[in-house]
């Protein structure tokens, strides 16, 4: 059991050496002299399984250089880890710095589910428009005061929770992948921890080879976009942009891809994980009961092989893991000593194919000495080890929204479940499979969106 945060934090700082360890990315060749696989049977080092070797000789020969790095591992299965990495992207939506003008002024129409305008932007964007009048205190948010049309408490309860999990998803994201390579992928090099333990992510017995950020759009409709304008002020806001997206990549060594996206529940995409297991005091979070966080992973691969491509459209990745401008940045780091972001500015640039707004770079300079704590103290602690193997997964449906607009998710879920049992039982082809689902995503998406359009729809 921890004692103090401030305590764990100290006993975990102040380390002397932080340098990344990058785990292999093949199995091909001897560690030491790289004779490969096809001509030698390569075993592993048997403490960390991190090296290989074609012979006794060649482990011996390469001590001198592996001592250093060779330890216990401690692997943490994706699966049961990926609801605390969403647990600290919704920690950081509550940041205090943050204050989103819908939270502090009454909203005085009606954006209910099934109704509400949609609005059409110039540069084509629609959106769902929330009228914003006088400033109420923060006490109001979620209660008539705040929002004194919405139909029900649970319907209230819901759009504030839309907003609050809104925005920044490039600086939160990537401040959990810096978080990772820092906290985790360093621990091997720490004198100060016992035994030489390290801790790396594996899914399903595969250790993970990669990890970082893929930048790309969510095809959202224009019902589930929000944007507000302050009829007091003037002012116009965007809501978060679907179109400039991020979410986070693994790759295995045996090859295989999984994605976690928790920053969809803004447009209406309501897979949450339990969270109350993991943001608590122990974890040095305040408690949340339930988070935003949607894991494709090999389950959903293989039952709905194409759900991904539904969600997501990618434009591009870039690994974090590998990234080698960030190895000053991590050297640094034992104190949180984050002065100089120019490396990870850069890198914001980089994947997002623009300059980065000043509020995303301060926010960065928030998050990131926030992120690392909390990973640093679940490397201390070892809670990992006592996580769920299986995450409580749940749906949430939008309350009072009648089936004419929720019908496009059921839709989806009924159609994919009877593919998908088709599929299962060798009654079709993939390709079938395939033509099925297409035929589903090109009619009703596209007459969704053309109804959008109308802002005096119904
Ligand atoms: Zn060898
Ligand atoms: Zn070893």
């Amino acid at each position: 059991m921890p004692k103090t945060t401030q305590e764990v934090l100290s006993a975990a700082g102040g380390r002397d050496e932080r340098a990344i360890y990058l785990p292999l990315e093949s199995l091909d060749k001897c560690t030491y002299c790289a004779k490969a696989a096809q001509d030698a049977k390569l075993s592993w080092c048997t403490s960390c399984a991190e090296a290989l070797y074609c012979s006794s000789d060649c482990q011996k020969a390469d001590w001198k250089t592996h001592k250093s790095k060779c330890g216990t591992t401690d692997r943490i299965d994706l699966q049961t880890y990926y609801p605390f990495l969403a647990s600290i992207v919704a920690v950081s939506h509550l940041h205090p710095k943050l204050s989103h003008p819908a939270l502090n002024h009454q909203i005085i129409n009606s954006p209910n589910p099934n109704s509400g305008e949609i609005v059409a932007f110039p540069n084509g964007d629609k959106a769902k428009m929330i009228l914003l009048g006088k400033p109420v205190p923060p006490s109001s948010i979620g209660s008539t005061e705040w929002w004194p049309t919405g139909t029900t408490a649970k319907i209230r309860h819901k759009l504030m929770r839309r907003i609050i999990n809104e925005g920044l998803v490039l600086p939160i994201n990537l401040s959990v992948c810096i978080a990772l390579l820092s906290e985790m992928y360093t621990t091997t090099s720490s004198k100060s921890t016992p035994g030489k333990r390290r801790v790396r992510f594996s899914y399903n017995r595969s250790p993970i080879t990669d990890f970082g950020i893929v930048h790309g759009s969510a095809p959202v409709t224009p019902q589930d976009r929000l944007a507000y304008y302050n009829i007091d002020t003037h002012t116009f806001m965007m809501g978060q942009d679907p179109n400039d997206h991020y979410w986070i990549y693994f790759t295995t060594l045996s090859g295989e891809e999984h994605f976690l996206d928790c920053n969809m529940f803004t447009f209406n995409f309501c897979i949450l994980a339990k969270s109350d297991f993991y943001a608590n005091a122990n974890n040095g979070m305040p408690d949340l009961s339930v988070v935003p966080a949607f894991f494709f992973n090999r389950d959903y691969a293989k039952r709905m092989p194409l759900l991904g491509q539904l969600i997501w459209k990618p434009k591009k990745r870039v690994s974090i893991l590998r990234e080698a401008r960030l190895k000053d940045l991590v050297g640094a780091s034992a104190n949180f000593d984050y002065h100089d972001l120019q490396s990870v500015y850069e890198l914001m640039k980089d994947i997002s194919g623009r300059e980065c707004t000043d509020w995303e770079k301060e926010m960065m300079r928030e998050f990131l000495p926030n992120t690392c704590k909390l990973l640093r103290i679940n490397m201390h602690t070892r809670a990992y080890l006592g996580f769920p193997k299986e995450p409580n997964i749940m749906i949430e449906t939008d309350p009072g929204e009648d089936v004419k607009t929720d019908e496009h998710d059921e839709e989806l879920d009924k159609y994919l479940k009877k593919w998908g049992r088709r599929l299962k039982k060798g009654k079709i082809s993939p390709e079938q499979w395939q033509k099925a689902f297409n035929s589903w995503r090109d009619k009703p998406l596209g007459a969704k969106l053309e109804m959008g359009g109308s802002p005096t729809r119904r």
